[in-house]
């Protein structure tokens, strides 16, 4: 069996202002032992991980490259020990165009490292600044440089729509020199003011002035239809790539394929259970260095729920939902169960029927919440 493997790095170099990632700023102190507690989980694991092909890794955040290069080096050296890493995988790390430099990515290509995902978020200063970022653009058009340098074949950028400050023109301009780099692939996320961050505070003071609706519809129209036009296919909600260099780490997650997560606040989807480590860092340093589980929940969801999980992540796909694999997976038919609820969609011009499938439209892709809705079991 086929499995992914995520592994959280759950610090950053400096919270951002919309950020509610399971992530703390200003813990150096606690690099060394949270690799040694990584280490010590994925070796715990190391049984199924080594009778598991593992065809993609993802080392995700948080910003992994805050860790030093010594700690990526042991990190490195665990999987390599421990994990049946299959021969053209893709793995996958999170980097800040802030925290990189040329002895952190020799150390994680060395140890078999080959896309890397930037968070760019903007090519404005004034738009980064506004939101907590601590690299300037050009920073970031530096380091997709240095990342190319380095060897690695697959370079995504990650790009935030909505931001303070931000116009349709200027992320127009942004868009442009994205399309411009050397990536294969780009990720465009529209802001949330998550409950508990900074913006939410500003926001509940009256001190966010956030782009209007038109405005922030004209930046998702804008990606939606520029970086197609740019040889970017969209192949999910939020992603566009080059054909082939689609990320196939994130499929598994939007295809309901297995995954283990190791790490705090990891997250694992396995023999149809969700497992879930404890959040919080200390005690997960604590709990995986003695020896023990740093599970916090696990649960089974119930078939009804299962099937709609499975819906609405397919649906956020270009491909939707496949008829057939939904029949091998549950015993049941798609059209039978959700017929009359995709009818009604499908009236309404978000959903679209092909042949043995269910797919989003355009105006769909737009308001996929309402398509999910839906789904769910009453
Ligand atoms: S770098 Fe990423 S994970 Fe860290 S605070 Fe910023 S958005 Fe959150």
């Amino acid at each position: 069996m086929s499995i992914g493997l995520y592994i959280h790095i759950p610090f950053c170099q400096q919270k951002c202002l919309y950020c509610d990632f399971p992530s703390v700023a200003g813990r150096e102190d606690l690099y060394a032992a949270y690799t040694a507690a990584l280490c010590r989980e994925i070796a715990g694991k190391g049984g199924l991980l080594s009778v598991c092909t593992v065809d993609t890794v993802y080392i995700g955040g948080g910003t992994p490259t805050v860790l030093p290069a010594g700690c990526l080096e042991e990190l490195g050296r665990c999987l390599r020990a421990n994990v049946a890493v299959a021969a053209g995988a893709e793995f996958t790390f999170e980097a800040n165009p802030g925290t990189l430099d040329g002895d952190k990515l020799a150390v994680l290509r060395a140890n078999g490292a080959n896309r890397v995902s930037l968070g760019v978020q903007a090519f404005d200063d004034g738009v980064l600044a506004a939101a907590g970022r601590i690299h300037t653009a050009a920073q970031a058009a530096e380091a997709v440089a240095a990342v190319r340098k380095a060897g690695f074949g697959r370079i995504s950028i990650d790009l935030m729509y909505g931001l303070p400050g931000q116009t349709a023109a200027g992320f127009r301009a942004g868009l442009e020199q994205a399309a411009a780099l050397p990536v294969e692939h780009v990720s465009v996320y529209g802001l949330k003011v998550e409950e508990g961050t900074p913006f939410a505070r500003l926001a509940a003071e009256g001190r966010l002035v956030l782009p209007d609706e038109a405005e922030d519809e004209a930046m998702y129209d804008l990606a939606a239809s520029f970086l197609p036009a740019r040889g970017f296919a969209r192949y999910e909600i939020s992603n566009y790539a080059r054909p082939g260099a689609e990320c196939r780490h994130n499929l598994r997650y939007w295809r309901y394929e297995p995954y283990i997560g190791v790490g705090a606040a990891a997250h694992s989807f396995w023999q149809g259970e969700r497992l879930a480590n404890t959040a919080d860092v200390q005690e997960y340093i604590a709990r995986a260095l003695a020896g023990e589980s740093p599970l916090a929940s696990r649960e089974r969801p119930e078939a009804a729920v299962a099937m709609a999980e499975y819906a609405f992540l397919a649906l956020r796909t270009a491909a939707g939902v496949s008829y057939e694999d939904f029949a091998a997976r549950f015993g049941r038919e798609f059209p039978r169960l959700y017929g009359a609820a995709a009818d009604k969609l499908a009236r309404q011009g978000l959903v679209t029927a092909g042949e043995g499938s269910l797919r989003l439209t355009e105006k769909g892709q737009k308001f996929g919440n309402i398509v999910f809705a839906a789904f769910l079991p009453d």
